[in-house]
């Protein structure tokens, strides 16, 4: 089998650079001190151990862009590897795919609310 170097390009900034990013909890205190009318916020806490695995996941280093791919981040070095794998044409063609399929169920929503809005009235 042939070895395919596999190199990152971000979509937005076309930066080759990846990186990781694990969102940590974060734990900032909130006080209203009275008569102010405003908000304060404290020192921020974070806490290494109590990571948000939905937040984690594979960006461009560069601007800090989240890797995705049809609206999956990419979380796992597998799928961050399938994704690199894929020919550039076929990963544009899947995207393009899955955006028209968003726009077609948008659509349908927005049309679905415009005919709920008409029986209101
Ligand atoms: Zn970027």
């Amino acid at each position: 089998m042939e070895y395919k170097q596999l190199q990152f390009t971000c979509q937005k900034c076309g930066a080759n650079d990846l990186c990781y990013v694990k969102y940590v909890k974060c734990t900032i205190p909130v006080s209203l001190p009275p008569e102010s009318g405003h908000v304060e916020y404290g020192q921020s806490i974070i806490n290494e151990d109590d990571s948000l695995a939905t937040l984690n996941g594979f960006a461009c280093q560069s601007c800090g862009l989240l890797v995705e791919h049809c609206g999956v981040r990419l979380e796992t070095e597998k799928q961050l590897i399938d994704y690199l794998k894929m020919e550039p044409f076929d990963r544009l063609h899947q995207q393009q795919d899955y955006k028209e399929l968003l726009d077609a169920q948008m659509s349908a929503q927005e049309r679905e609310l415009y005919l709920s809005e008409i029986a209101a009235e």
